[in-house]
């Protein structure tokens, strides 16, 4: 090589190192979210069940085109596979978020080799934040179950049930008294044990929950229904004030702040059903709590929220339509699909939130947020 190709190459050299330097040192853009530099306070994650991007298109283009879900910024994807199959179920895709890892189908708290996991609401309470959950299915369902049980099926409802006494839960809503006081498989009343602890434990037959207000100084849970609570289409319509009073029964529980779970359980039912108008009423009343608890978020500043959901349900498409109020839909499973699945988060931390990532790191996520 001449001595002036190696002078030429040097000169290249340098100028690329160079400009890698200033590559470097471009300062960061400035963003709504980087200004809120401490951790947050309170969690709030919000899991639709079944609602994948068809489900929320369906429910803002019948909802006159919008829905609440508009309002955030910070969006990303999952990936839902569990740890043994593709297409996952609601008990790996909640195992995933409360523990942080893929497990196999019908796991409750329990990883892939059926140890059970540290969840993240177990977590929460370990650093003092008060913890709660609002669902519209049981409170024993595979959702809320992996929050706070660890069973290696998610039929075991009776088991499931068992952990709630001892569990420190500071505030639950959902259906499913008959595994706490009617069980078949001891005598026990979970219920009078949960009394016995301290708690306030009302239900649908005795008490109206649109008036509840719990006494602050006591944990509390409200029992819907005696097993699977109604679709919002047959009347139910507790999944709002349960979560409005929730958020201020929890914000009296602890000065340190709150973890809670709030899920629109019956937007997958709809789906198993291939029922358009279920799954639509369902997503809707869903998004109405969104829209309550951004309110809550953006008065209350340190309050992150996410709101996800474990998988897609029906493969569920929507096809040319004659209006935006009419829609032609159809469904290629009864079951479950593997889609990518929407994330959205607001708040201290929600920046960490975009990006493509597995379902587990959404708890791995929340963990970051906090500093734990
Ligand atoms: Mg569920
Ligand atoms: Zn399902």
């Amino acid at each position: 090589m001449k001595f002036w190709q190696i002078l030429f190459l040097c000169f290249v050299l340098v100028l690329s190192l160079t400009q890698c330097n200033t590559a470097r040192h471009i300062p960061d853009q400035p963003t709504q979210v980087k200004t809120e530099t401490s951790h947050p306070t309170n969690i709030i994650l919000m899991i639709g069940d079944g609602m994948g991007l068809t489900q929320i298109t369906a429910g803002m283009y019948s909802n006159n085109n919008h829905l609440e879900l508009e309002r955030f910024m910070q969006i990303g994807l999952h990936k839902s596979h569990a740890y043994n199959k593709l297409v996952t179920d609601s008990a790996a895709g909640a195992t995933a978020f409360s523990c942080g890892k893929k497990t196999y189908y019908g796991a409750i708290g329990d990883d892939a080799d059926t140890i059970p996991c540290k969840t993240i609401m177990e977590v929460a309470k370990d650093h003092g934040l008060a913890t709660g959950m609002v669902v519209s299915s049981t409170i024993v369902h595979a959702t809320p179950a992996a929050f706070i049980a660890h069973n290696k099926y998610r039929r075991n409802y009776e088991e499931i049930a068992a952990a709630f006494p001892g569990s420190g839960i500071d505030f639950f809503v959902g259906g499913g008294l008959k595994f706490f006081q009617n069980r078949e498989s001891d005598g026990r009343n979970l219920c009078a044990e949960l009394r016995s602890e301290g708690y306030v434990i009302q239900d649908y037959f005795n008490d109206d929950i649109d008036h509840i207000d719990p006494d602050p100084e006591k944990p509390f849970g409200f029992f819907t229904a005696n097993e699977d609570p109604l679709p919002a289409l047959g009347g139910r319509d507790y999944l709002l004030p349960a979560t409005s009073v929730g958020i201020s029964h929890l914000q009296h529980r602890s000065e340190k702040g709150f973890f809670m779970m709030v899920e629109g359980s019956q937007i997958d039912w709809g789906g198993h059903a291939n029922d358009s108008p279920y799954i639509i009423s369902e997503m809707l009343e869903f998004d109405q709590i969104i829209g309550r608890v951004l309110d809550f978020a953006i008065q209350t500043p340190g309050t992150l929220v996410i709101v996800t959901a474990d998988h897609e349900t029906g493969g569920y498409s929507i096809l040319e339509s004659s209006s935006m109020n009419d829609l032609k839909t159809a469904f290629t499973t009864k079951g479950h699909t593997a889609d990518l699945i929407p994330v959205f988060a607001y708040g201290p931390g929600s920046e960490l939130f975009q990006g493509i990532y597995d379902n587990t790191a959404i708890y791995d996520k929340i963990m970051t947020a906090m500093g734990w």
